[in-house]
C-alpha cells in the first residue's frame, strides 16, 4: 500500500466513525423519545387506577347503602347520615404567634354521635377577649337534603343553599378509608410513585400489597 491509499483508508475510516457517531445519536433520540412515551404512559395508567380504585370504593359504599361522616371519618348508614350546617367566629393563629378572630363556615354530612355533639354545643360562645375587641361563638344547624337541593334551618326559618352551594362542600373520602375498605373487599392494592431520594426523580413505582393481603 502505497503512503496515499494509506492516507485514504485512514480517511475512510474517520468517515465510518463519523457515521457510527451519528447513527449512535439517532437512536438515542428515538429511545429517549420512546422513554419519555413509556413514562408518561405509565403515569397516566397509575393516575387512572387510583381514580378507579376510589370510584369502586364509593359504588360499592352505595351498593351497601353506606356512607361516612365527613367530621369523624367513621363510617355509616345512609339512612343514619344527616347533614348539619356550623357557623360562627372562631380563632385562629398568625405568625409570630399572633392570633385573630374570623368568621366560620363548615357543611357535614354527620354520624348520629357526631350530630348530636355539633348540635349540643350550639350556642356556645368563646369569653369576650378585652385585647382583640371580640369573642368567638358557634351555631350549629339542621339541614335537610330535599330534591332541589339542601335547605337549612336556621332559628326557625328555612333558607335554601342550593346543589352546588360553594357552602355545601363535603369532605373527600379519606385515603385511609379508601385503603381499609379496598382491603376489606378484596380490591387490587394502592400503586404509587416514590422518589428514590428526596426531591429526586419520581420513577419508582410501589405496589402497596399489604392492602390486599389483609383482606385474607
Ligand atoms: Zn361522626
Amino acid at each position: 500500500m502505497t503512503q496515499d491509499e494509506m492516507f485514504e483508508v485512514k480517511v475512510a475510516d474517520l468517515w465510518a466513525l463519523r457515521q457510527a457517531a451519528e447513527r449512535a445519536t439517532q437512536n438515542i433520540e428515538d429511545l429517549e423519545g420512546r422513554l419519555r412515551a413509556e413514562h408518561e404512559a405509565r403515569g397516566e395508567a397509575v393516575k387512572r387506577y387510583g381514580a378507579r380504585r376510589v370510584e369502586l370504593v364509593e359504588q360499592e359504599m352505595r351498593k351497601r347503602g353506606l356512607t361516612y361522616c365527613t367530621r369523624c371519618f367513621c363510617m355509616i348508614y345512609s339512612a343514619e347520615a344527616d347533614f348539619v350546617l356550623t357557623e360562627g367566629r372562631e380563632t385562629y393563629d398568625g405568625a409570630y404567634h399572633t392570633y385573630g378572630f374570623r368568621n366560620f363556615f363548615r357543611f357535614y354530612r354527620v354520624c348520629p354521635a357526631c350530630r348530636e355533639k355539633l348540635l349540643d354545643a350550639h350556642g356556645r360562645r368563646g369569653g369576650y377577649d378585652t385585647f382583640a375587641k371580640d369573642q368567638a361563638y358557634f351555631h350549629a344547624f339542621h339541614v335537610e337534603k330535599r330534591l332541589d337541593g339542601f335547605w337549612v334551618r336556621k332559628f326557625g326559618a328555612w333558607g335554601h343553599l342550593g346543589w352546588h352551594d360553594d357552602k355545601c362542600v363535603l369532605a373527600e373520602l379519606p385515603g385511609k378509608l379508601v385503603e381499609q375498605l379496598a382491603a376489606e373487599w378484596g380490591l387490587p392494592p394502592r400503586i404509587s410513585f416514590e422518589s428514590e431520594y428526596f426531591g429526586g426523580p419520581m420513577n419508582k413505582l410501589v405496589i402497596h400489597e399489604h392492602s390486599a393481603a389483609a383482606a385474607h
